[in-house]
C-alpha cells in the first residue's frame, strides 16, 4: 500500500473511533473486545491514538494459548493501556464438567462457550451503547452480509466493524506500518486464534475460520457474532 493511501486509511480509522465514542457519550459508552488478533491490535492502536474513552476488554476463558497471554502483556505495555480481563463464573465452570465433553457434540461445546465467553461478555456489554469489533468480510462466508454499523438484536447493542471492508493486504500493510505486537501463532499457520483446545492451524486452501472447532460442521462461531 502506498504511503498516501496508508495515511488515509489510518486517519479514517481513528476518525471512525472518535465519531463513535462521541456519538455514545450519553448512551453508555463504547466497548472494544480484543482477542489480540491483528484486526483487534489495529483497533486498539486506533483507540490509543485517538485518546478516546473506550473500555478495552478480553475474554480470559482459562484456555488461551501461552503465546496469546504473552501478546496480551506486550500489548498493554505497547499501547499504554489496560485490557480488562473478563473471567467466567467459577461455579458455572465447575458445572461444565470435563473439558473433553466439548468434542462430543455442538451443544456441549456451545455450553462451554456460553459459560466462558458469552456470560462474561454479556455483563461487560450491559448498559453500553456500542461494541467495536475487528470482523472483516474476507474472514469467512458467514460474515459476507454484515453491515459496517448494525444493531444486533441478540445483544441489543450497536455493533461497529470499522475494518469490515479491509482485505488481507490492507490489514497486513497497516499492521506493518503501525508496528503493533503480533501473536507469533500467525507465523505457525493460525490465521484465527481462539482457545487452545478449539483451534488448529489451517491449510493453504482453507478459509481463516476453518481451524476453529475443526471437528464440527457448524458455522464456526461461538455465539459472540452471528454465524
Ligand atoms: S472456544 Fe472451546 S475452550 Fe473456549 S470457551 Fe469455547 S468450547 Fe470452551
Amino acid at each position: 500500500m502506498v504511503l498516501s493511501r496508508r495515511v488515509t486509511v489510518l486517519d479514517a480509522l481513528v476518525r471512525d473511533i472518535e465519531a463513535e465514542v462521541a456519538a455514545q457519550t450519553d448512551a453508555g459508552g463504547v466497548v472494544l473486545t480484543t482477542s489480540f488478533s491483528k484486526e483487534d491490535q489495529v483497533l486498539t492502536w486506533a483507540v490509543a491514538e485517538s485518546g478516546a474513552e473506550v473500555d478495552v476488554v478480553s475474554l480470559d476463558t482459562g484456555f488461551l494459548f501461552p503465546a496469546t497471554v504473552e501478546t496480551w502483556k506486550q500489548s498493554e505495555a505497547h499501547f499504554g493501556l489496560k485490557v480488562r480481563s473478563l473471567k467466567p463464573d467459577e461455579e458455572a465452570v465447575t458445572g461444565l464438567g470435563e473439558l473433553e465433553r466439548i468434542y462430543e457434540g455442538v451443544d456441549a461445546r456451545k455450553q462451554c462457550c456460553s459459560v466462558r465467553k458469552i456470560q462474561p461478555l454479556r455483563k461487560a456489554l450491559s448498559g453500553k451503547g456500542a461494541w467495536l469489533t475487528g470482523l472483516r468480510r474476507a474472514q469467512s462466508p458467514n460474515r459476507a452480509s454484515m453491515e459496517k454499523r448494525e444493531h444486533d438484536a441478540n445483544w441489543d447493542i450497536v455493533k461497529v466493524h470499522p475494518l469490515l471492508e479491509w482485505d488481507d493486504a490492507t490489514l497486513d500493510a497497516v499492521v506493518s506500518a503501525t508496528g503493533v505486537p503480533v501473536n507469533p501463532l500467525y507465523k505457525m499457520g493460525y490465521p484465527s486464534i481462539g482457545c487452545a483446545p478449539c483451534t488448529r492451524p489451517v491449510l493453504p486452501h482453507e478459509n481463516a475460520r476453518a481451524g476453529r472447532w475443526w471437528w464440527e460442521q457448524s458455522s464456526k462461531e461461538c455465539g459472540l457474532h452471528r454465524g
